[in-house]
Formats: structure tokens, sequence, C-alpha cells
């Protein structure tokens, strides 16, 4: 149950009013960081003001798309790495 955080492919927060996704597991608190939309932003950390429900904001669709096309390339390469090569 539950996946280790080291292999998160990408973290979702809210920023600027809606649900963005930067590369990789949580940072800490004011990492800058580049969502996968391309935007430039902060991470918000655990105890910022994320207290909000995440449903209350519009998920950004450009990180939402990146995000689902890297994690089905990830599961392709994936397969690939267990399969017997040798
Ligand atoms: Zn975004």
């Amino acid at each position: 149950m539950g996946e280790p955080i080291d292999t998160m492919p990408h973290t979702w927060q809210p920023y600027q009013g809606q649900r963005h996704a930067y590369p990789g597991g949580r940072r800490t608190n004011g990492t800058p960081v580049v969502f996968l939309c391309g935007r430039k932003g902060e991470a918000a950390g655990l105890d910022s003001d994320l207290c909000s429900p995440p449903r209350l904001w519009w998920t950004c669709r450009d990180c939402y798309r990146e995000a689902r096309d890297r994690q089905e390339r990830r599961h392709e390469t994936g397969f690939a790495a267990v399969s017997y090569s040798s």
C-alpha cells in the first residue's frame, strides 16, 4: 500500500488558483520549481495554505496532460526494464 515518495513521478499542488504538478517528489516550501506546463513557481509545503480542499481548485490542463503522458511513458519504460533482455 502506497508508494515510496522518491518514486513519485510528480507532485500536485495548488498555485495561483490552479492545481499544477512539478516533477519528482514534494519539495521544501519555497523551493523554485518549474511546473509540467512550463510555468515557474514555488513549491508549497505542507504547512502553507493548502488546507482548502483540492477539489476547489481547477486542475491545470497542460499539467494534467503532461503528467498523464509521463506516467504512460514511465509505465512503458518500466515494463521494458523488467523484461528479460539478456
Ligand atoms: Zn500547470
